[in-house]
């Protein structure tokens, strides 16, 4: 009986799954799962929303930012690192990597990962490979800072992070302490900054994402760069129509 009544229960979970979680597990960036098919997955915003992410940004149309200063300050640190290969990029989770500070608010960096080639455009130009840190306020906004990378001089602080990028897909590794970088080094020194309110660049595309891209790019080697693409050929989502929005500048 009780097993019975078990069953009964749960079974209409379980066939309630595939149609819940679809985004999740079946999008991609090619072919009948890519980009341009996915707000067949149930993610509706990915196909009609009007303020998704990535855009290219016009230099000449963007503004000032209001107010007398930039309100952005980043306040990064070394922390633990757990390397993820979630099949669609690189990941690393962060606990206690420090925060973000924007208008008043307060986020908390979760995350970053990378794409090839960029997402974002800056003149209808893209760069081999764009970063994207995810920070969290208390409230769930999110604000997620997009860096640049072209090709240069080898990235030292992220050299012991790419010797130990995990190959297999659904892996995870938890980088060696001594060798986890600080965080704040492998943000570009010196750098404009432009601001926009968008999208995750992912299914299921959710929109009132503040974005903050630096101007200014960071380096890594062809060798580095071309590491990462033995792993992911490409990881992108093309450039979204901008509609209404403006872009800001510091
Ligand atoms: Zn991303």
């Amino acid at each position: 009986m009780k097993v019975y009544r078990c069953f009964y229960l749960l079974a209409p979970i379980y066939l309630s799954l595939p149609s819940v979680h679809p985004a999740e597990t079946h999008w991609s960036y090619r072919g009948n799962h890519g980009p341009t098919h996915w707000g067949e997955f149930g993610s509706n915003l990915c196909a009609e929303g009007t303020q998704q992410s990535p855009i290219n940004v016009e230099m000449k149309q963007v503004r000032p930012l209001k107010g007398h200063d930039s309100d952005l300050k980043i306040s990064y640190r070394v922390a633990p690192l757990d390397l993820v290969n979630n099949g669609h990029t690189i990941q690393a989770n962060v606990m206690g990597g420090g925060t973000v500070s924007f208008k008043g608010n307060e986020y908390r960096l979760m995350q970053f990962h990378f794409h090839t080639p960029s997402e974002h455009q800056i003149n209808h130009r893209s760069y081999p490979m764009e970063m994207h840190w995810v920070n969290q306020d208390q409230e769930g906004h999110l604000l997620v800072l997009g860096v640049m990378l072209k090709e240069g001089e080898k990235n030292q602080a992220l050299s012991q992070f790419w010797r130990q990028l995990p190959v297999h897909q659904g892996t995870e590794i938890a980088l060696d302490p001594a060798a986890a970088p600080d965080l704040g080094t492998l943000l570009p020194a010196a750098s404009h900054h432009l601001f926009y309110k968008g999208s995750l660049t992912t299914p299921p595309c959710t929109e009132d994402v503040q974005w903050v891209l630096f101007e200014q790019p960071i380096e890594l080697s062809k060798a580095q760069i071309h590491k990462f693409r033995q792993l992911f050929p490409e990881n992108h989502r093309p450039p979204q129509r901008v509609n209404e929005r403006e872009v800001d500048e510091d």
